[in-house]
């Protein structure tokens, strides 16, 4: 997005300039920068995220992790999306009153709001900015919501009795996001995101609090996080946590992120690049036979611990696409009165598009990626 000159034959400052200069602080190289905002929940209209109202109080996200699909939000401020995500963090301020009648209004309305699906509610700058405790703050007055929080942050707990007092009165959820119980891996994945044991006993601490804490293990990453034995040590480590229940996606990947991560690989993970570069060569989603084991392994080492796959995402995304297919419908009554026609059109879903499967050839050297069928 190129901003118009004010004055011609003047350059207009950037973007990123004119959302603020004021610096709120700067610390281990990440600068967070104010930005005006209306409020912070935003609809999301889509039937294929399992949410109404998403609230992400910070733009980039201190963590670091080479995967993030969320680097390009900043291309929309101006900023780059590859270079900035990580280090130059936009704190949003002044959404404070209307955030708070937002959610009045949701009360009692079972409207899924998810904090934290662009950004880590609970980065490093939340320690003293606490815009995610200011929300939470209005969020624990109101009965009714319904509430998920997603996080490596181990900083919430210093919400815990916000988080107590907001279950009391309302559905709240909150996932504790681990892939691995590597650190060495994770120290090369997610720089600055808490160490795999300062996560788990976020987990256990969370749990023994009395709050509905699950583990979302996601990204699974292929090649790097996928072995039955990396897996099953890490469920068995969230079950001695005390978590029953887990979450898991696989590895989106598209642009920026997607070239920022294949570089990542290259340099890292050499053996791994060329499989990821065919794998998702056109896509930003894995299909097929590794997709389907892939489920069927997780699947089978949960039951194995005693852990139960959350299915509230798949829930809520059948209740939204109901609602919507529901009000479709009534539209189109309306529409077949209007055109005098004798009922209702038959109305569908979307569904998703995949390109054909393709198969992998491996080189010798490389490592084999059962990616596609
Ligand atoms: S914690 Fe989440 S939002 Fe933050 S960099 Fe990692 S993946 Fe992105």
């Amino acid at each position: 997005m190129v901003p118009k000159p004010m004055v011609p034959g003047v350059a207009a400052p950037s973007m990123a300039t004119r959302l603020g200069d004021e610096l709120l602080r700067e610390r281990g190289g990440v600068r967070y920068h104010p930005l005006r905002t209306r409020s912070l929940l935003n609809r999301c209209d889509s039937v294929r995220v399992p949410f109404d109202f998403t609230v992400n109080p910070y733009r980039g996200c201190a963590m670091g992790c080479r995967y993030c699909y969320a680097a390009y939000t900043h291309e929309y401020i101006g900023r780059d999306p590859v270079e900035e995500f990580h280090s130059v963090i936009y704190v949003k301020r002044g959404g404070e009153r209307a955030s708070a009648r937002q959610l009045a209004r949701l009360a009692g309305q079972d409207r899924h709001v998810a904090l934290g699906t662009a950004t880590d509610p609970y980065q490093p700058g939340e320690a003293t900015l606490r815009v995610t405790r200011a929300f939470l703050e209005s969020a624990a007055c109101l009965p009714g919501l319904h509430l998920s929080i997603t996080t490596k942050g181990a900083l919430i707990l210093r919400d815990l009795d916000l988080l107590q007092r907001i279950q009391a009165r309302s559905r709240l959820s909150v996932r504790v996001s681990l892939i691995s119980t590597r650190a060495d891996l994770l120290r090369e994945l997610e720089p600055w995101a808490p160490p795999p044991a300062v996560r788990l006993e976020t987990l256990r601490r969370l749990v023994d609090a009395g709050l509905p804490a699950s583990l979302s293990l996601a990204p699974v990453l292929p090649g790097l996080t996928d072995s039955a034995a990396e897996l099953s040590g890490l469920l068995e480590a969230t079950r001695a946590a005390g978590v029953q229940h887990i979450s898991y996606g696989l590895l989106f990947l598209r642009a920026p992120t997607r070239d920022s991560f294949l570089r990542f690989l290259a340099r890292s993970f050499p053996a791994l690049a060329p499989a990821y570069q065919r794998a998702y060569e056109g896509h930003a989603y894995l299909g097929g036979r590794y997709v389907r084991g892939l489920r069927a392994r997780i699947e089978r080492l949960a039951a194995a611990h005693g852990l139960a796959l959350s299915d509230f995402d798949q829930d809520d995304i059948r209740r939204r696409a109901s609602l919507t297919s529901s009000a479709k419908a009534s539209q189109n009554v309306k529409n077949a009165a209007r055109r005098g026609s004798a009922g209702p059109q038959e109305t569908s879903l979307p569904t998703s598009r995949r390109a054909p499967v393709r198969p992998v050839n491996t080189r010798p050297g490389e490592v084999q990626i059962p990616l596609w069928d």
